[in-house]
């Protein structure tokens, strides 16, 4: 089963062709040089830039392949930036009526948690299912943790409140000066920073619910910049670093310990591109050793970040099952789409 896999869910075009889990071929065109300036995405510039290069990231894919026939078109209807989905959406359709292909619905964040899953074009690597998953999605956009009970199967028991993980980083490295996007600058300063210099809150660290906050831990750094001169800042700048994202990292383990507790489930899956961070991964994989589970990352490093090859491979899933669009006029994104 050959699939044409799209997502454009914010600011990154992506195009991939996946035969069930081996992602035969996948496009990315990053638009982070058009928003970094700006300091964040800015929907209407990504709804043009994805306008403009979809179907030239759609052709370069095609390219690679001797292309055999494409069975099913799979897109990300949500969640995501409004207007950037709009485009994957209404490209879906339009290659659907052309080629009078069936379109397989799929939401961004199963794509992540199926990019554990995905194979290179050889089948590698071949691991099985074995349910159930806690899995840990933490992202720029999102901070959930999701019990994924059986294939298509999910419930979410814990989510962020406010402020994404990623966000917080992106933005905390904003306040530090150190530009857009920020997660993988703060990341190397941080390795050579003392984590302890400041003692930043872990929001939530006590509730007993397995939600997240990181609004307070961006307003904490706001007002310690305050009480600190310019040139303590400049001197400190790796200790503010690594002081931020180890308490970034804290309050993401800390629920994450409770959720394994709590549910009794000790297999996790960790998808979304702050998953990147080599540091938080090390923390992670201890805590798991430590509850005697097990812990899957992306198996290749482009599947952490946005792609439409995790899109595809969730879309074998869910046509295997028989869910496609029926309405094919009326199938609309949904920004606000949960699992
Ligand atoms: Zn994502």
């Amino acid at each position: 089963m050959l699939i044409l896999a799209i997502d454009t869910s914010c600011d990154e075009t992506s195009v991939a062709i996946t035969e069930g889990r081996k992602i035969i071929s996948n496009s990315i065109y990053s638009q982070a040089v058009i928003h970094s300036s700006w300091g964040g995405v800015v929907p209407h510039l990504a709804k043009r830039a994805h306008e403009e290069r979809i179907d030239w990231v759609i052709s370069e894919t095609l390219k690679k392949l001797k292309i055999k026939k494409i069975d099913y078109i799979a897109v990300t209807y949500g969640p995501g930036l409004a207007p950037a989905l709009e485009v994957g959406v209404n490209k879906a359709k339009e290659l659907a009526q052309k080629y009078g292909k069936k379109i397989i619905p799929i939401n961004h964040m199963e794509g992540h948690i199926y990019s554990c899953f995905a194979q290179n074009s050889k089948g590698n690597p071949q691991r099985d299912f074995d349910f159930p998953y806690i899995a840990f999605l933490i992202s720029g956009g999102h901070t959930q943790l999701v019990l994924f009970t059986a294939h298509l199967t999910y419930q979410i028991i814990g989510e962020t409140v406010d402020d994404a993980a990623g966000e917080s980083l992106d933005k905390a490295a904003k306040m530090l000066g150190l530009g857009y996007p920020g997660g993988a600058v703060i990341e190397r300063l941080a390795q050579k920073g003392d984590p302890h210099y400041h003692q930043f809150p872990r929001p939530l660290a006590w509730s007993k619910d397995l939600n997240f906050s990181f609004s307070g831990l961006k307003t904490s750094l706001f007002y310690h910049l305050k009480t600190i001169s310019e040139s303590e800042k400049k001197n400190h700048l790796k200790d503010l670093a690594s002081s931020f994202q180890e308490a970034v990292c804290e309050s993401l383990l800390i629920k994450l310990k409770n959720a394994i507790q709590s549910t009794g489930v000790n297999r996790i899956l960790v998808g979304g591109g702050v998953g990147q961070n080599v540091y938080l991964r090390k923390k992670i994989r201890s805590v798991v050793k430590k509850a005697h589970g097990q812990v899957f990352f992306p198996p290749l490093p482009y599947l952490y970040g946005d792609n439409a090859g995790m899109i595809g491979v969730a879309g074998y899933f869910k046509a295997r099952e028989g869910i496609f669009v029926d309405d094919r006029e009326n199938f609309d994104r949904v920004p606000r789409l949960t699992l």
